[in-house]
């Protein structure tokens, strides 16, 4: 989409891109200047592994203040975006044949990353009904002996769905009985959640899984830095050492300039996020309206991160005004480019059809013009 969305660009057609997964705010002020700080004072140099002592401090205090987690230093790591902690996790951990169970809709990398590891991913398909989310009698049932992992995302992408403290509880206790399984909690949307939802993380709320669970987070979505490449991860001692001795012979470490950024990021002064968090509400009311408006399509108001995961089964079947058919949630995305001009990701992306994800990290005259774009699309089929 991303390709065939730049060829028409080239070609002098105006075409609204709604498919990107990062923040169009800019890094904020005080993060830019430590970052400037770092190069001036030339903190340019390798640093250890997991991370700058200074960087591992405020992680811990923000799990601490913010999670009522509690992690020791050697507990937590440092890597190049959120991306990179799973990544070496998984590397870390699994075999060929061992499994990961993955609910779906679920992002993009997940099942390639268990792939490259050598694992094999489970997809678990999460109903709408469901709120796109797994339930324990689901996660149950594809739990085998070669299960290692779970892998919960919440706030959701592709769909924004935000787990409560209760429902994580309850899948929770499936892993009683399955001591072998652990849990990969990516919490990368966490400061992005809406209305009444609250945000909840598996460890915290269960400590029984706190032993077996590896809390992920970042700087790229609550704090636009999508481009400094900065996550973090927390968990057990033995597998933060692992993942250390594969980032020790793969990046060494994230950017140390990167890194000042990321202290003054997460540890100082945040005031621009209930900011963000309000323009984020109100682009999310106005693109749930306005696709509800559509022809054929679907959504409802999603708690948390920046998506909208709408519907689309009423346009299949519908003919274009060139003649051509709608099959599947990927004729939709491409009809929406060719004819309307705007970019969206197809839920079969996200291994869920027929839906596709629009991002609204865009402007709402943006949202609004792509939005008006998809209505008069959608009108048009036959
Ligand atoms: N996890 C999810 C669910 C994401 O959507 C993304 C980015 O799109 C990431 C992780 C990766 O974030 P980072 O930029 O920290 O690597």
């Amino acid at each position: 989409m991303t390709a065939k969305a730049r060829e028409l660009k080239e070609l002098g057609k105006s075409v609204i891109a709604l498919s990107a997964g990062e923040p169009d705010f800019d890094t904020p002020e005080n993060v830019k200047n430590a970052g400037i700080d770092a190069i001036r004072s030339g903190k340019t140099k390798y640093t250890p592994v997991p991370g700058i002592a200074p960087l591992l401090k405020v992680i811990q205090e923000k799990f601490e203040c913010e999670n009522n987690l509690h992690y020791e230093i050697n507990q937590i790591t440092t890597a190049c975006g959120a991306k990179q902690i799973l990544f070496n996790a998984l590397f870390a951990t699994l075999d060929p044949g061992d499994e990961v169970i993955i609910p779906a809709p679920c992002w993009v990398s997940y099942p390639d990353m268990v792939r490259l590891a050598g694992g094999s991913p489970v997809i678990i398909s999460c109903s709408e009904a469901d709120g796109f989310k797994l339930t324990p009698e689901a996660f149950e049932k594809h739990i085998t002996p070669r299960t290692r992992w779970l892998m919960l995302n919440s706030p959701s992408n592709p769909t924004g769905a935000v787990y409560s403290a209760e429902e994580l509880r309850a899948l929770a206790e499936v892993l009683r009985n399955h001591s072998h399984v652990m849990v990969l909690a990516d919490d990368i949307y966490e400061k992005l959640v809406y209305d009444e939802a609250k945000f909840a993380t598996i460890a915290a709320v269960a400590p029984w899984v706190y032993d077996r669970t590896l809390t992920v987070n970042g700087v790229s979505k609550a704090n636009a830095m999508t481009g400094w490449r900065l996550g973090y991860g927390a968990g057990p001692a033995d597998l933060i050492k692992a993942m250390n001795t594969i980032q020790g012979q793969t990046a060494s470490h994230t950017s140390s300039i990167s890194q000042y950024a990321a202290v003054e990021a997460i540890g100082g002064d945040q005031s621009y996020l209930p900011g963000f968090i309000k323009q984020y509400e109100a682009r999310r009311d106005l693109v749930v309206r306005k696709l509800n408006e559509a022809y054929g399509l679907r959504c409802t108001a999603p708690d948390g991160a920046f998506y909208v995961f709408a519907s689309c089964e009423g346009l299949i079947g519908r003919r274009t005004p060139a003649g051509q058919i709608i099959r599947t949630d990927e004729d939709v995305a491409m009809f929406l480019l060719e004819d309307a001009g705007v970019a969206v990701v197809p839920g079969s992306g996200f291994l869920m059809s027929p839906y596709f994800r629009i991002s609204y990290a865009s402007s709402e005259a943006e949202l609004t013009e792509g939005c008006d774009r998809i209505i008069a699309a959608c009108q048009a089929l036959v």
